[in-house]
């Protein structure tokens, strides 16, 4: 402030002495007093722009900050030692990116905005093995040679990640692609690729086994089974009689688990095709209210059913399957609804799909254990009371997945669970309107 008074006065002081000095014409002393005030003036003003430059390089290095000239180049040599030791930093942590990629075993790769591989890894390259070698600028068509990759590729570019299998020569690769986002928007699709055929190999001779198994035990529990009928038309003592009842409601058990087996091995190893065909809604709806009665009607449990779909909505769908899926969601929530409850089934068709839905009134189930009930023979804490192989879960979640479809659950403990069955609508399919009800 103080500065910049005495800045004005000089200025003040100038602009007279300049004034009276051109109107009367200037004599020695004058003139020497006028350029001793202008080098004033000059000198304040370039100590003022040094500071104006040098306040903000000071906080920039976050040092002391530099108060004059002298100071400069202090700060200019402290600039370059920060600029150089940015770039080791970034050297390094380049060297250290480079190292991981090579070490790697997995294949990684990175399209970049414009579609087109920008960096790849030493691994992907041999996991990808045939066909030309890889290079920067390629399409995703040209480096996986297959017509799935790029259409998969092209989903995780719209933020939707995938994972495919991929067929190299002996050995079967498993591709995931995810959406690269390192600033918020999609910027590119990063891809790993990963040797999973010793994995597919025990996972399909595992498939074998349980397949062969529960069909070669069918037969003798089928045989077990009439024999313990005959011991029970036979005028034996009480206690063998109680005996043969055992022996039947355990064959009948081991049916249950040995059929459940089969099933979900058949689903599992890509055996069970679907057969798709026009259904009209309503009339599947009645279907399955009368296959309710017959198989639950004695549990004192009712069944609502919930339409809301357009009228005479005709669905593509193969019906037995659905019925599958619709029946083991519905049997467990028979199983656990309080008596005289109600089980709620409710569809909904919309453009975005089909909903079904199955929800009871009962215990429900606690969300520690809620991830971990579509695994095979996982049962919850609380129903091992109940009747249930543990199988019936799994199996909907790999029909629904084989529909193109998905299965969740919501429930709150104490109020009931809530299961969701969300499949597309396949072609052929009118697209939904208003819902009717
Ligand atoms: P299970 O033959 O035991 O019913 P599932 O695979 O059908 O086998 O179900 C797995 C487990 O999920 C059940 O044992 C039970 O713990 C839980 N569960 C399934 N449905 C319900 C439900 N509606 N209410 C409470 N728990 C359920």
């Amino acid at each position: 402030m103080g500065r910049a008074i005495l800045c004005l006065g000089a200025m003040l002081f100038l602009g007279v002495g300049l004034g009276m000095g051109l109107h009367k014409g200037a004599s020695v002393s004058w003139t020497l007093g006028l350029l001793g005030t202008v080098a004033f003036v000059l000198v304040l003003m370039a100590r003022w722009q040094v500071r104006l430059v040098a306040e903000p390089l000071g906080q920039l290095l976050r040092e002391a900050r530099p108060m004059a000239i002298g100071d400069l180049p202090g700060a200019w040599s402290a600039l370059e030692q920060e600029n150089l030791d940015l770039k080791e930093r970034a050297n390094r942590e380049d060297q250290l990116l480079r190292s991981i990629m090579t070490r790697l075993e997995e294949g990684v790769l990175l399209f970049g905005p414009g579609g087109s591989l920008e960096t790849y890894n030493p691994a992907a390259q041999r996991l990808l093995g045939l066909g030309a070698p890889l290079a920067p600028g390629m399409g995703a068509g040209l480096v996986f040679q297959d017509p799935e990759s790029p259409v998969a590729i092209q989903r995780a570019y719209l933020g939707v990640p995938s994972e495919w299998r991929l067929t190299r020569a002996v050995r079967t690769l498993r591709v995931r692609a995810i959406p690269f986002a390192p600033l918020g928007a999609v910027a590119g699709v990063l891809l790993t690729l990963d040797d999973v055929t010793r994995q597919e190999a025990l996972e399909t001779t595992r498939q074998k086994f349980i397949s062969n198994v529960s069909h070669e035990l069918k037969t003798p529990a089928t045989a077990i089974r009439i024999a313990a009928e005959n011991l029970q038309e036979e005028r034996l003592p009480e206690s063998a009689q109680a005996s043969a009842q055992s022996i039947l409601r355990s064959v009948d058990r081991l049916a249950l688990l040995l059929g459940d087996l089969s099933e979900l091995s058949r689903i599992e190893s890509g055996a069970l095709r679907l057969e798709p065909v026009r259904l009209d809604l309503d009339a599947f709806l009645v279907s399955v209210e009368s296959d309710y009665r017959t198989r639950h009607g004695a549990s004192g449990v009712a069944l609502e059913i919930r339409k809301e779909a357009p009228e005479s909505m005709v669905l593509v769908a193969d019906p037995l399957r659905l019925s599958q899926i619709l029946e083991n969601l519905v049997s467990n929530a028979v199983k656990f609804s309080p008596p005289g409850g109600t089980v709620t089934l409710r569809v909904e068709v919309s453009p975005r799909g089909q909903l079904w839905e199955v929800a009871d009134l009962g215990p429900g189930i606690p969300e520690a254990e809620q991830g971990r009930i579509f695994e095979r023979f996982y049962r919850a804490q609380g129903a091992k009371s109940k009747p249930g192989t543990g199988l019936g879960l799994a199996i909907v979640k790999h029909l629904c997945r084989l529909m193109g479809g998905e299965v969740t659950v919501d429930s709150r403990p104490g109020e009931g669970a809530r299961f969701r069955v969300m499949l597309p609508l396949l072609q052929d399919q009118p697209p939904a309107g208003a819902p009717s009800r």
